[in-house]
């Protein structure tokens, strides 16, 4: 399986919860897996400016490219926004872009990277500057690779950005689970909501998961892009649904089992990870491209 992954992801953010390293440590715990030989890691290239123009504004394009954002704009992002970090987060866009295409090819592969849902159309918000997920799912209709396409965000925050930007389009089915009482706190509607209360944990999630997933896939989707945020984890610092790791196992599998159970083609990003001992969020992440690995 393809799993597309480069140091470049690790940017330097003094003092931010974000743990850059998580992609770097992740990459060498695959390598360093049993599984290490079923795992070809493939380096990115940049998306372009014009795969961004499929999802973004050009205003909003140029104020990236010129390095012309405002403070209220670096407020929303909530990143201490440097014009020189806008190549790597081209680069996680490309990551996602290529994966989809692999998993179009291969029927599934994996981005150490990506998952940057908060960001819309104008303008980026809560760490994501580009929405590589709506950005991979427009390049392979644009071109002609797929028609349809579903996501499935199980980070622990709502996934405000993808489903503003698919609002009106018929041909990609959004879904989101997560935090009700948690950022973001504008919700734009995705064609499925769930969001569950402070506290949920395993049983209640794996539920209410469970339920979902066939509602997604009947939508018919031809490519499934799986947002596998790792802060539903009860230790993590931004999340509030304290599930236990083997909850986040059982719901990788039950991700994993409905699209591959349709014969969907299904490509991972990795989302947000906040955990107090970064290794834990390192340990979910790796079990969730193991997942996939798994017959
Ligand atoms: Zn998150």
């Amino acid at each position: 399986m393809k799993v597309y992954y480069s140091p470049r992801y690790e940017v330097t953010l003094p003092g931010h919860i974000w743990p850059t390293s998580k992609y770097r440590l992740i990459a060498d715990r695959l390598a360093a897996s049993p599984r290490a030989a079923d795992i070809e890691i493939v380096e990115p290239i940049e998306a372009s400016w014009d795969d961004l123009a499929l999802v973004h504004t050009p205003e909003y394009l140029d104020k990236l490219r010129s390095g012309a954002l405002t403070p209220e704009d670096i407020a929303t992002l909530e990143l201490p926004w440097r014009a020189e970090f806008a190549p790597a987060f081209l680069l996680m866009a490309g990551g996602t872009c290529a994966a989809a295409a692999a998993a179009l090819h291969d029927g599934q592969a994996a981005h150490l990277g990506g998952g940057l849902h908060h960001a819309f159309a104008g303008h980026g918000e809560g760490f994501c500057p580009v929405n590589d997920v709506a950005v991979a799912i427009r390049t392979m209709q644009s071109a002609r690779r797929i028609r349809r396409a579903a996501v499935i965000d199980c980070d622990v925050h709502h996934g405000n950005g993808t489903a503003m930007i698919f609002e009106r389009d018929p041909d990609v089915f959004t879904f989101s689970i997560h935090q009700q009482h948690n950022y973001p706190l504008f919700k734009p509607r995705s064609d499925l909501d769930i969001g569950l209360e402070d506290g949920a944990a395993d049983a209640r999630y794996l539920e209410a998961l469970r339920g979902a997933l066939p509602r997604v896939m009947e939508s018919a989707p031809e490519l499934v892009v799986y947002v596998a945020g790792a802060d539903p984890f009860e230790g993590d610092q931004l999340g509030g649904l304290r599930l236990t790791k083997a909850g986040l196992a059982e719901r990788d599998r039950l991700v994993v089992d409905a699209v591959r159970g349709a014969g969907v083609p299904l490509v991972v990003t990795l989302a947000g990870g906040y955990a107090a001992d970064v290794q834990d969020t390192v340990d979910i992440q790796t079990t969730t491209v193991e997942t996939l690995l798994k017959a």
